[in-house]
This record gives structure tokens, C-alpha cells and sequence, in this order.
């Protein structure tokens, strides 16, 4: 297990080197450091200058050609019919020889005799299953005899008329004729060019065959033409006859290489032919071409490169694959884009006359040793194929171009995927695509760039290694992910379980939002402080990261190992530094910002309650230290007090003031040696306390906080058992404006830890769309104690019934009857009903998933809200104790309807008819206390991504202006602007200004005006 090592803060100096730094020796190091770039062309056999990089940047892939190039194949993906298994057959295809009399001018083939050779791999095989759709078969014969057999679907079932023992060979005869068809590719016959095209299986189009990739065989092909045109096919071409009387030429080639089916390839039209010559070691190879007689001449230029480019693909992968055979390209018409037939491309982008498209001439040319050489075993391994091949489009570019070229031609690549994800939304693992995007950029060019994030992690040496012993393991056969994996950890002497899994077998990629600052050190340089945040969501990726910092000399580089969601990195330079850069290299898939902070920013983070029973919560004649930690998202901040006010009449400060001393960049700090002391009167109801912190730093800094605290012990328990969706903030929300004081538990992550539910007045458990794993027997239990000891419970989920509803419980606790799942969305409360009384409540956004119910019919027991015209919604029940159960997610009931009862509504009409909590009151004031003093509370969460929540408080109505600015002082949103009726309000902001345009990263102001009094926080966004 040689692990990259990971100091949580890495601390060391650097050595600053000019321009292409090294890193400094003495220091232990994550990544070989044969990995920097090489300034030199790989392969030892060139040694001519590099060419210039403004060449290659006007002669980027433009992402419309990228398109084109996947959209050839991904045209036959619909129809791409066969599951994705990697299941052996009972035979083994050895040779296929196709003999085929294509009838152009009819559009048809004429006839066609296509005998393959079989080896059983069983004791039993009596029936061959091929695959072959369409045209009409004549006859088929096994090792000469007539055979029966049968069509269905796209199999071919051939009765071989015995049983074939293992090992023992066959050979089946297939004569047909007619017009192929081709879904999902196959056999395209037109006057001006004739051609297949069959990636992934569409062979069976126009062969009979075993279609999958898994089985390649040798090959045979004759194909009779019209007298003019010239067929190009795999393999060496073994002779031309001519038949002067039919006016046709029959063309033999000869594959003897393993090739697999959707390789097998033919290129027909009245081509015009020339060749170069590859010169390889002690041998010359053809590379035979075959254009259209008027774009010869521009194609002649356009694959001119191809001699270099085998020879440069020999260097890092092996000897051409094919060698004994030929190279070859052949035009023909699909619009844009091109396949990689086994030693005869078929090229079907444009012909230009000035190498625009060399990117695509190597992609198909190293797709001869990636898909063609070792092929992939099933198609969830297709990046095995367009990964390589697209990767290798960038190492040809580094050829030429030298360690810029690469740079540049991965830092496109990286950003198309970036943007593709983006703007698509289609984030899946790399392996085994789903459905509809086998040729996606997440095979091609993610693919791609994991290929290279590879070679960052390996280093140069150990990577090409990896492909050439890959290669040589699985030449002319086929390979699955763990195979190249395997060869992976062998040379690199390392377990890279974490790399695959996170980059083949995952979604996604990092997006990073990073920003900095330094502090002069007395006598050793300038400490650069350094906080990096992965904002993606999904999992936290782990990866080396190279971090450059600029000074007067030159970029300081170094490599630290990144693998929390945030991160403060710690590097010293000996110069002052000018500037940061996250991988300036261009080694990772990733996104990536720098955010500007250039002052303190201090935020509440959390708080701890120490108080005399130790139980956190402030009982009436209680007295309390009071510590809070403070985070710093901004600059350093130094000499920081804090000053603790109240305008709460129950609650005394008994020492208000606190010293945090210093906070650095983006670290946390508390007042735990100094804390505020207060008391709670003897004579204290529950309520939510609110206070102000005053905090004072060095600079003129000050900034005030709010935040509130709970006085006295909560009624309510709210179980929040939603599976892990966020349903509690409606409850949350809900219970904060009627000023209740609850307590909260999540089933999902803590589970009860403990808690007596006989110390609660009510609990109110909610299941929000769960329909499996609602509550548990013991939940059950638990509650049927708490209920039988006179407690209130309020459920309310749209899987109980389905869930839970053959229990006791359910029957005798929640009293109800469930008979199934309706999609009626809208309530009608039962006249008189204490809560609901005849009053109107809407379902939103749920579709059909509400639970169908009736009362029990015992005593106490009724229909408290009923779908309208179609049984009861929700079942009310009291005796002993009081249930009242919603067969809907109440967090999907809206109140956008004014003459709706709200949920608020609903939910201050419940604890009223709880009756035991203390104190709701009823009436149509949401504020039923009102806050005693007016507030704004810090923003949640911050720093914060997609939107964050800003909640004030009024303690009388009146208008209210809240405001964001930037730093420059500019107003960029207006979020609230008119009369507001006391109480606590929560906006949304969702990150935009007033035109709907997302505000760049950075530092916000949020500023509140209600008539002569004002408030402030500040705000960090990171996109
Ligand atoms: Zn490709």
C-alpha cells in the first residue's frame, strides 16, 4: 500500500527554480516527479525542433467536430440491441470468409456466401446461435450437409444435426441475397460510395456472425463490384479478378490478424488510390489511401502525416499492430465522422488540403492499438477504446508540440467535458455508460483526461510502461477495466483502487473554489495560507494537486495531496508571492476558481451552552457559560473581542465580554478561556432568546452578530425519518415561526441516542416520501409507550400505509385503515373538525403517492381531512391519548391558494388541539410572540454555492428594504422592498442580481433597513 502521504497541513520551503520548476529534493514527494512535462518529443527515434504553439492553438478540436466525430457512431447507438453482458458462448468463431456480389445500381446484394469456421467449447452443442438481420437466406449447409434452421428476431439459430464435442471444429455455410437494412449500421450500398459502418453491433446487418466483440476471428473477403470501382477492406489486398464478360472485379482481401466483427469493414467507390510508406525497424509498410479523384490531391496533405504519426504511436505503445499487413484510409460519406476498421480507416469528415482535422487522423490511427489490437471484451468497457484513442490525439500533439502542446491540447479537452457536464447535466461513472451514450464525451474526452490524471499520479516512465505492457498482455485479443487496472498497480508498485474507483467507477469531477493570502514570517519568508473547497456534490474526490505560487523568480511549484471537501494548505515561499495558481499545469479533470477576500470576514460557526446539569438546555434559575466559535473567512483578524448584549427581560449577562484573541485565514477560534456568563429568571417560559454579539478586531474592524438561544426545555420532539431528504426544514420553519422550542433527532444518521420520549408533550415524526424502513418495530414500540402513558404524536408520511400498514400499530394507534394509493391532490377538511374544520389544503408536486385511508371506527376516532371525493386523507384519534396522522407529506401541502388554510395554519391548529403545549396560541398571526427585538441573522450556508437563506426578525411591522451589495459598494439584488407584519422572515438568495445573471464569487454585503434602525452581515459566495 504505497498511499500518497497527506500531512493535513504541509509546511515546507520550497526551492524556487526559473520557469518549469522542480521540486526541491529534500522533500518527501506524493508524485513521481518524472511526471513534469517533457520539453522533448517522447519517442527517441524523432529529433527535429518542436513545432510552434500558435499552430496548434488555431487548430484546437472545435467542439462542433468533436461532436461530429462521436455523433457517426452515436446515430447507431439506438439501436444498439444487445445487453452489455460479457457472458461466454458455446462456441468459438476461428474465420470468417464473406464472398459477396454487391449489385450497385440495384442497391442489393446479388448473392452472398459467407462460411465460418466454429470450434465447440462444449460437449453439447447441437444448435449454433448467430446473429444476422435481414436480407433472405437461400440455404445454409454445415460442413457441407443442409441444415435446418430459424429466423427469430436477429438470431440465427442453426441446427448443426449432431452434437459437437468440445474442441472439435465446423463449419457453417450461409447463402443469402436481397437489400440489407441497416438499423443500428451495417451494409450502406449508393452509387457514389458503398461502405459499412457497425460500431458497436450492426454486423449483423450484413453477415451472418457472432456480433460481439468478445470473439474475433480471422477473415476472408471477396466482394464483386461493377467494373471502376475499387474496394478497400482489412488486411492485405491478395489479388484482383476481373471478369471481362460480367463487366465486374472481384476484390480478395485477406485479414489474417484477430479482428473483431464491427471492424470488419469495406469501403467501396471509384476511388483514386496512392500510398506512403511507413519505415519501420528493418521493414516498410504500406499505408494505402483511397479518395475521391478530385480531393486526391487536398487528401494527400490531409494524411501526410501519418508515416510520423505510426512512428510516433510505435515509441510510447509498441510496434504497430498490423505491420505485416498495411495502414490505410478510405473516404466515404457519413457526414463527419470516422471509424477505425482494422488497418483501413474509414474517413468521413471533410477533406481540407491543410491537416485541420490531424487530430482526428490519430485518434482513428491509435484506435489500430486501442479497440482494434486489444479489443474491448463488452461495450461497458468502451472507453477502453475512446479513452485511449482520445488521450492519444493529445500525445501526438505533445509530439509535435512539445510539453506546451500537451498542456494546451488537455486543458481544451478538460474544459469541453467540464462544460458538456455542465450545460448537460449528465453525470455518470465512465463505466458502463447508460443507455443512449456509449460514444458521450464522458467515454471520450473524460476518459481521456483520466488517462492523463493517470500519468500524473504514475509519473511519465511507469505510465507508458502501463500502455505498452497493457498492450502486449492483450495484444489481438480483448481486456476489461480490471485488467488494465491490474497492470496499472503491478508497475506503479501501488494500490489505485482509490483512483479507479473514484474517476471509472464514479460520476462527476471536483469543482474547486479556492482563495489565499500570506503573512510576512520574521526570518523565514512569507507563509502563504492557502483554502481550498471542493463544491461539487456528490463524493469528495482524492487527488494530488500541483500548486504554483508566483513571485519575482518565477513559479514555485508543489504537490499536495487534496482529499477533504475543505483544506487549508500551508506552503512557504522565500519570495513575496504574487499570485496562486490550482494545477497550472492542466494535469486535473477539474473546475476551478480563485476567489478574491481581502479583509476579515468573522461568522458565528457554533455555539456550546456549559451549564450546571450539563444537559445544554437553559432551565428557569439556571446560570450558564456561554462559548462561541467564530470562523474566519476572510484575512487574518487580530486582537478580537466580543461584547454580548440581550433585550430579553428573563435572561441576565453576567460577564458580556470575551476575548478570541487571533483568527487566521479561514481557520476557527473560540472565547473558551473568557466566556459570557448569564442567568435564566427563575420565573422563565420556553422561548427562543435572541441576542447580539459585538466583534471587535484590530483594523476597525466590527462586525455585529445575531443569533438566538433556547430558554427552558423544548415540549416537542420532531423526528426528523425522511430516509435522508431534507423535509425537516418545512417542519423547522414551521416550528420557528409559531416560537416553539422542539428538539430534533435524525433516525437517519443518530438514531434516538437515548432520548425519552415521556420527557416530550408531543412528537411529530414525519417519513416524507420513504415507502420502505418507515418505522421500525422498535419506533413502534417506543411510540405506543409514549402514547399509552397519554402523550400526542402527529405522523405524516406517504409510505406509512404501504410501509407499516398490516401492523398493530397502525390499527391501534394511528386508528386507521389503508386501502392503497390515490393521486387525488385536493383536501377538503371535515366541517367542525377541531383542526381542519371544513377547510380547503392543495397537494402539490407529489404525484400519486398519497395514502388511501378510513377511520377505525373506534371511539374518538375520525376523518380529520378527506380527498375530495375519495375517502380520508388524514385520521384523528382521541381518547387516552391524541393521534392525528396525515397519509400525505404534509411538506408538500402548499398555501399559494389565499382562500387555502396554510401550514401554518394547520400546524398552530394542531399544538392548540395538543392542548399540553405550552404556548401556542391560535389566531391567523403567524408571529404568535413576537421577537422582542428587530434582527438579521447571519446567512445560511455560508460561504454558500447555489443560494443561501437570510432570516430577520421585526419586533413591530413596518416597511423593510433588504439589499445586497458587492464590495464595490454596487447594489446587486433587491430581495425585499414594502410593509413586512412583525415577526421572522426567511429569504431566499439564489446567487443572482436584479437582471436573473448569476453574481460572480466573492464577498457580499446583505444589508436590512426597517424605518431608522439597520443591520448588515456580510457573505461569502464560491461558485
Ligand atoms: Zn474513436
Amino acid at each position: 500500500m504505497n498511499r500518497l502521504f497527506r500531512p493535513l497541513i504541509v509546511l515546507m520551503v520550497l526551492a524556487i527554480l526559473p520557469s518549469q520548476t522542480l521540486l526541491a529534493d529534500s522533500t518527501q514527494r506524493a508524485v513521481d516527479s518524472s511526471s513534469k512535462l517533457s520539453e522533448r518529443p517522447l519517442t527517441a527515434t524523432q529529433c527535429r525542433p518542436l513545432r510552434p504553439l500558435s499552430e496548434l492553438l488555431e487548430r484546437l478540436p472545435r467542439p462542433e467536430d468533436k461532436e461530429a466525430l462521436r455523433a457517426a457512431k452515436a446515430r447507431l447507438e439506438p439501436m444498439f440491441r444487445a445487453e452489455k453482458s460479457d457472458t461466454r458462448h458455446s462456441y468459438d468463431v476461428l474465420h470468417y470468409e464473406i464472398n459477396m456480389n454487391i449489385d450497385i445500381p440495384g442497391d442489393s446484394v446479388r448473392s452472398a456466401a459467407v462460411f465460418i469456421d466454429c470450434r465447440s467449447e462444449t460437449d453439447t452443442l447441437s444448435v449454433v446461435d448467430l446473429n444476422f438481420l435481414g436480407m433472405t437466406i437461400d440455404s445454409i449447409t454445415v460442413d457441407g450437409a443442409a441444415v435446418s434452421y430459424d429466423r427469430q428476431g436477429d438470431q440465427l439459430l442453426v441446427d448443426l444435426g449432431a452434437t459437437v464435442s468440445q474442441g472439435d471444429s465446423f463449419q457453417v455455410a450461409v447463402y443469402y441475397h436481397g437489400r440489407p437494412q441497416t438499423p443500428g449500421g451495417g451494409l450502406y450500398i449508393s452509387s457514389n460510395v458503398t461502405y459499412t459502418l457497425c460500431e458497436p453491433e450492426g454486423a449483423r446487418n450484413w453477415f451472418p456472425c457472432y456480433d460481439k466483440p468478445s470473439d474475433k476471428a480471422t477473415a476472408d473477403i471477396s466482394i464483386t463490384v461493377p467494373d471502376g470501382y475499387i474496394v478497400a477492406s482489412n488486411g492485405l489486398l491478395v489479388g484482383v479478378a476481373k471478369d471481362d464478360e460480367a463487366k465486374t472485379a472481384t476484390y480478395s482481401w485477406s485479414e489474417t490478424y484477430p479482428i473483431a466483427t464491427y471492424l470488419i469493414s469495406l469501403a467501396i467507390s471509384e476511388y483514386a488510390t496512392f500510398s506512403y510508406w511507413y519505415e519501420g525497424v528493418g521493414d516498410t509498410m504500406e499505408i494505402a489511401c483511397y479518395a475521391p479523384p478530385e480531393d486526391s490531391a487536398n487528401a494527400a496533405v490531409d494524411f501526410s502525416n501519418l508515416p510520423e504519426m505510426i512512428a510516433c504511436y510505435d515509441g510510447l505503445f509498441g510496434t504497430y499492430p498490423f505491420i505485416e499487413e498495411k495502414y490505410g484510409m478510405a473516404t466515404i460519406s457519413f457526414g463527419g465522422g470516422a471509424m477505425e476498421h482494422q488497418t483501413c480507416t474509414s474517413w468521413g469528415f471533410s477533406i481540407t488540403g491543410n491537416n485541420t482535422y490531424d487530430w482526428v487522423v490519430a485518434h482513428e490511427l491509435a484506435h489500430q492499438w486501442w479497440g482494434d489490437w486489444v479489443s474491448p471484451d463488452n461495450w461497458k468497457e468502451i472507453w477502453l477504446n475512446e479513452g485511449f484513442a482520445t488521450y492519444s490525439e493529445a500525445l501526438w500533439m505533445e509530439y509535435l508540440y512539445g510539453g506546451p502542446g500537451l498542456r494546451a491540447y488537455m486543458s481544451e479537452m478538460q474544459d469541453y467535458y467540464v462544460r458538456w457536464e455542465t450545460a448537460s447535466g449528465r453525470s455518470f461513472p465512465i463505466y458502463d455508460p447508460p443507455s443512449g451514450y456509449l460514444f458521450s464525451p464522458t467515454e471520450y474526452d473524460k476518459a481521456g483526461s483520466v488517462l492523463h490524471m493517470l500519468r500524473f499520479v504514475v509519473g511519465d516512465s511507469t505510465f507508458f510502461d502501463i500502455l505498452r505492457t497493457y498492450g502486449a498482455n492483450h495484444a489481438y485479443g480483448n481486456a476489461v477495466t480490471d485488467d488494465f487496472k491490474s497492470v496499472c498497480e503491478d508497475l506503479s508498485g501501488r494500490d489505485l483502487d482509490w483512483f479507479f474507483q473514484q474517476w471509472i467507477y464514479e460520476p462527476g469531477f471536483p469543482r474547486f473554489s479556492f482563495a489565499w493570502n500570506y503573512e510576512a514570517e520574521a526570518r523565514a519568508g512569507y507563509l502563504v495560507n492557502i483554502s481550498l473547497v471542493q463544491q461539487q456534490n456528490g463524493p469528495v474526490f482524492e487527488m494530488p494537486v500541483e500548486i504554483g505560487i508566483t513571485t519575482g523568480s518565477g513559479l514555485v511549484l508543489d504537490t499536495v495531496l487534496v482529499d477533504e471537501e475543505a483544506e487549508q494548505i500551508q506552503l512557504t515561499v522565500q519570495e513575496q508571492p504574487l499570485g496562486v495558481q490550482l494545477d497550472p499545469n492542466e494535469w486535473l479533470l477539474c473546475q476551478k476558481e480563485e476567489v478574491q477576500v481581502t479583509e476579515p470576514i468573522l461568522v458565528m460557526d457554533r455555539y456550546t451552552i456549559d451549564d450546571l446539569d450539563g444537559d445544554g438546555w437553559l432551565n428557569p434559575g439556571e446560570t450558564a457559560d456561554l462559548i462561541i466559535t467564530l470562523e474566519n473567512q476572510g484575512t487574518t483578524a487580530c486582537g478580537i473581542t466580543g461584547i454580548l448584549r440581550t433585550g430579553d427581560e428573563q435572561v441576565t449577562i453576567v460577564d458580556s465580554t470575551a476575548n478570541f484573541e487571533e483568527i487566521r485565514f479561514f481557520q476557527s477560534g473560540d472565547n473558551a478561556l473568557t466566556p459570557f456568563i448569564f442567568s435564566v429568571s427563575s420565573q422563565a417560559s420556553p422561548h427562543w432568546a435572541y441576542f447580539t454579539l459585538l466583534v471587535f478586531a484590530a483594523g476597525d474592524y466590527q462586525e455585529t452578530i445575531t443569533f438566538r438561544l433556547p430558554v427552558g426545555v423544548p415540549t416537542v420532539l420532531l423526528v426528523d425519518d425522511d430516509g435522508g431528504g431534507d423535509e425537516e426544514a418545512f417542519y423547522t420553519g414551521l416550528l420557528d415561526s409559531l416560537n416553539v422550542l422542539y428538539d430534533m433527532v435524525d433516525m437517519d444518521k443518530s438514531g434516538f441516542l437515548g432520548r425519552d420520549l415521556q420527557a416530550f408533550e408531543a412528537v411529530i415524526w414525519f417519513t416524507g416520501l420513504e415507502t420502505a424502513n418507515t418505522l421500525t418495530p422498535a419506533d413502534q414500540d417506543s411510540l405506543a409507550a409514549f402514547l399509552d402513558a397519554g402523550g400526542n404524536l402527529l405522523a405524516a408520511g406517504s409510505g406509512l400505509g404501504n410501509d407499516i400498514g398490516a401492523s398493530d400499530f397502525y390499527g391501534d394507534y394511528l386508528h386507521a385503515v389503508w386501502s392503497g394509493e390515490t393521486s387525488s391532490m385536493l383536501l377538503q377538511g371535515v366541517t367542525g373538525d377541531p383542526i381542519s374544520d371544513g377547510q380547503l389544503m392543495v397537494i402539490l408536486d407529489q404525484e400519486g403517492q398519497q395514502d388511501h385511508l378510513s377511520a377505525d371506527g373506534e371511539a374518538g376516532t375520525a376523518a380529520c381531512f378527506n380527498y375530495i371525493g375519495d375517502g380520508a386523507a388524514a385520521i384523528r384519534h382521541e381518547g387516552a391519548y391524541k393521534t392525528l396522522y396525515f397519509g400525505y407529506s404534509l411538506e408538500y401541502t402548499r398555501s399559494d391558494n389565499p382562500s387555502a388554510m396554510t401550514p401554518h395554519k394547520l400546524m398552530s391548529a394542531i399544538l392548540h388541539w395538543f392542548g399540553a403545549v405550552t404556548p401556542v396560541e391560535s389566531g391567523d398571526d403567524p408571529a404568535v410572540f413576537l421577537p422582542r427585538h428587530f434582527a438579521l441573522d447571519q446567512n445560511y450556508p455560508n460561504p454558500f454555492n447555489a443560494s443561501t437563506r437570510i432570516s430577520f426578525h421585526l419586533d413591530r411591522a413596518g416597511p423593510v428594504e433588504l439589499t445586497i451589495f458587492n464590495v464595490a459598494g454596487q447594489r446587486v439584488r433587491t430581495l425585499a422592498g414594502g410593509e413586512y407584519p412583525a415577526g421572522r422572515h426567511l429569504l431566499l438568495w439564489d446567487g443572482r442580481d436584479d437582471r436573473g445573471l448569476q453574481a460572480a464569487s466573492g464577498i457580499y454585503f446583505c444589508r436590512i433597513r426597517a424605518g431608522d434602525r439597520r443591520s448588515m452581515v456580510k457573505m461569502l459566495l464560491l461558485r
